[in-house]
């Protein structure tokens, strides 16, 4: 299948774990990527793996700059003629409950996430609004659904993805423009191979499919989301989690 043949995709977060598996599954549909992470080196030699410049290319950026999204969606431009599909995923934790986490790992945990996100949805949209036709995909997280003790800072910001997604695709929707969120649940990651075994046990229990997903099974609804198969949907919050506080 070429479900994205032709298409330009910006994935931000992209050198590992999920923002990666997405750019595999966008690259076997067709689609050229551009990676943007604040690991150069990392993101440079996971587009060598993709297939290297003709389909691939990494571009150091933090999403928390403004003008580091510009670079990146700049590059995108200027390597591929266009940008179709960009997926906002780029994400750290910082967890503490309320009472130990100070004011910076709040401040950091929003600016990566939902400031991340803004920057790289506006920046987009900028591009695709001039095109009449685009993607956006927001990886929010079930913990913005629910709340996750330890995860003020990451609940709030997960949360507030939903809104300036859903506030996003209401001004865009008429310029062909679509923008969707995914919040997965329990993801075998980098990010979640760091928790000690009880946390992650206590989180397996609570999964009615008792087991963790891989970033494979986030990045094929990535690619839903960001393809026609999804033509008529924008403004939608679909959950990847084994059915996990569903
Ligand atoms: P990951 O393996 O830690 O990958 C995150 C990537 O984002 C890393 O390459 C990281 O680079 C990059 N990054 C961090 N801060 C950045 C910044 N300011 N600018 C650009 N890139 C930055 O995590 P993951 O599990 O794949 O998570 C991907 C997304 O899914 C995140 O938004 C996360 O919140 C969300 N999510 C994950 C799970 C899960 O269970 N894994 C569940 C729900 C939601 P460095 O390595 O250099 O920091």
């Amino acid at each position: 299948m070429t479900l994205l043949a032709d298409k330009t995709a910006v994935v931000t977060g992209g050198a590992q774990g999920i923002g990666l598996a997405i750019a595999e599954v966008f690259v076997k549909e067709g689609a050229r990527v551009v990676l943007g992470d604040l690991n150069l080196a990392a993101a440079e030699a996971a587009a060598k793996e993709l297939g290297g410049p003709a389909v691939a290319r990494a571009v150091r950026c933090d999403v928390t700059n403004a003008s580091d999204v510009d670079a990146l969606i700049g590059a995108a431009l200027e390597a591929f003629g266009s940008l179709d599909v960009m997926v906002n995923n780029a994400g750290i934790t910082r967890d503490a409950t309320m009472r130990t986490m100070t004011e910076e790992q709040f401040d950091q945990v929003i600016d990566v996430h939902l400031k991340g996100a803004w920057n790289g949805t506006r920046k987009a949209a900028a591009i695709m609004r001039e095109q009449g036709s685009g993607a956006i995909v927001n990886i929010s997280s079930l913990s913005g659904k629910v709340g996750l003790v330890g995860q003020t800072n990451y609940s709030a910001a997960k949360a507030g993805i939903v809104g300036l997604s859903k506030a996003a695709a209401k001004e865009l929707a008429h310029h062909g423009v679509r923008v969707n969120v995914i919040q997965p649940g329990l993801i075998r990651t980098a990010m979640t191979e760091a928790m000690p075994q009880k946390a992650w046990d206590q989180k397996m229990a609570e999964i009615p499919m008792r087991r963790a997903g891989e970033a494979h099974e986030v990045a094929t609804v990535a690619l839903f989301l960001a393809s026609g198969l999804s033509s008529y949907m924008t403004g939608t919050v679909l959950e990847v989690t084994g059915g996990r506080f569903m």
